[in-house]
């Protein structure tokens, strides 16, 4: 009985095994975009509430930027859907990896990326979006034997003591758009204004 009983025990700890590791990869699937393989928006609302507490509990402060890239419809257009998703993987590696390890960057939807900043200052914002903004421009991309040259706009926004994610992210969102009107490829931030 007891050989028996220990043999059911050792069947049960592998199932248990095999289930945790599942569930393991399926909550990693499910904050990943598939394309890009960057966080997705998921991923993006847990990260940004957890740094916001902590930002708030070390009073530091808490910067996001969001980013667009310019005409990219006309990739699309001009070059065929598969050129705009490798465009689409190429933008958000190298953007990924224009930031430090404590930053973090998301594919938030279509071809917008939101990135959280912490312990950074408006001031220093922009001295971090600027070289990730040139960093896109430079890129060596070509399709139908075509040079392309890839920009991107940005948006970006610190945390005051009443904001909320989402208040952020539409200021930022808002400057965005700023920076849109204001002939793309460039980068707005809240003092800018
Ligand atoms: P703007 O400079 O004003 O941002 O212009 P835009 O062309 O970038 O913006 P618009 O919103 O007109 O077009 C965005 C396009 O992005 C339209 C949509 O088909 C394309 N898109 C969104 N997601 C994907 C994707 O996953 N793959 C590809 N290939 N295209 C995508
Ligand atoms: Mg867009
Ligand atoms: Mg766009």
């Amino acid at each position: 009985l007891l050989q028996n009983m220990q043999t059911q025990l050792t069947t049960l700890e592998q199932q248990t095994e095999f289930y945790r590791r599942k569930l393991a990869e399926q909550v990693i699937a499910s904050q990943t975009d598939p394309l890009t393989r960057l966080p997705n928006r998921q991923a993006y609302n847990e990260r940004i509430s957890a740094l916001r507490q902590q930002a708030q509990a070390a009073n530091t402060s808490l910067c996001l930027a969001v980013a667009d890239i310019d005409h990219f419809k006309s990739i699309n257009d001009k070059y065929g859907h598969a050129a705009g998703d490798k465009t689409l993987q190429i933008v958000g590696q190298q953007l990924k990896s224009g930031l430090t390890g404590t930053e973090f960057i998301s594919r938030w939807g279509g071809e917008e990326f939101v990135m959280i900043f912490p312990a950074t200052e408006l001031g220093v914002l922009k001295q971090k979006l600027d070289p990730l903004r040139t960093r896109l421009t430079e890129l060596p991309l070509k399709f139908k034997q075509e040079k392309v040259t890839i920009t991107a706009s940005f948006g970006g926004a610190c945390f005051g003591p009443d904001d909320t994610a989402d208040s952020v992210f539409e200021r930022a969102d808002n400057l965005l758009y700023s920076a849109k009107r204001s002939g793309r490829n460039c980068v707005v931030i809240e003092q800018d204004k």
